[in-house]
């Protein structure tokens, strides 16, 4: 495959340099793959994650309006709305990213600020999109596990992760993604009951209800911190031949 120019300016947008005339360039998701070397298989499996009660049955329909109805924690009087979830329900790909800030309580959609840009500029460089594809496989579903805003854009806590968790376990049962991406230290402590820091889980394979999961520095970290854009680059690479290899 070579690079398109559309591809490479996405590519100089997450920080990435290509030493290779395109004509050169080997295929880049063997020449920008991380050094992941035997990580790669030998995947740390999360503990399953069962959804309490109701929700374990609930399909798309429904679980959208639980959410929608939702008083389980304290969010619920300050949000605007909830934050469902993004995406065609058959895309191979799922992003969990943390919690709606405020465009995303005013708008109802995860990622549509300024780090939702660049999440859509670094799914674009893979040929994913949340909107509409030919094929499921360049398709994502893009969800947080916060499904409300936390007041003033702080941290989730412990508890309105806990009260929150069954819905995201849901919308992967009901998805069944052939790869995930745990975008940050919420979605990572969410999925993976860790709380190792991101650079340290990156660069292997995880597993999550048998799904492939990779984990990567969120966007917002990524606005903050422009010289992390390339291991992220790296982690897309890593998270595009998993997918391939149906790991
Ligand atoms: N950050 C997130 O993690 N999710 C959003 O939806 C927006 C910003």
């Amino acid at each position: 495959m070579r690079w398109t120019e559309h591809q490479l300016a996405m590519l100089r947008e997450m920080g990435v340099r290509l030493w290779q005339t395109q004509a050169e360039a080997p295929a880049p998701e063997r020449d920008a793959a991380p050094a992941v070397d035997a990580a790669v298989g030998e995947a740390m499996d999360a503990p399953v994650a069962v959804p309490r009660g109701a929700v374990a049955t609930l399909d798309w329909p429904s679980l959208r309006d639980a959410v929608a109805a939702c008083t389980a924690c304290t969010l619920c009087k300050s949000r605007r709305q909830t934050v469902f979830g993004v995406g065609n329900q058959r895309a191979h790909w799922m992003i969990v990213g943390e919690a709606p800030g405020e465009q995303e309580d005013r708008q109802g959609e995860p990622f549509v600020g300024k780090s939702g840009q660049l999440l859509d500029n670094m799914l674009r460089a893979i040929g994913v999109t949340r909107g509409e594809a030919a094929d499921p496989a360049h398709q994502v579903y893009i969800a947080n596990t916060l499904k409300c805003r936390p007041p003033g854009n702080r941290n989730p806590q412990p508890e309105e992760l806990a009260a929150c968790e069954a819905f995201l376990i849901r919308q992967v049962q009901l998805l069944q993604p052939r790869i995930i991406l745990a975008m940050g230290a919420f979605a990572v402590q969410s999925l993976l009951r860790s709380t190792d820091p991101v650079g340290k889980l990156r660069g292997r394979v995880h597993r999550y209800q048998g799904v492939p999961l990779i984990v990567t520095y969120h966007p917002a970290y990524l606005l903050r911190n422009l010289v992390d854009k390339a291991k992220a680059w790296d982690d897309l690479c890593l998270a595009v031949e998993t997918a391939r290899n149906g790991a």
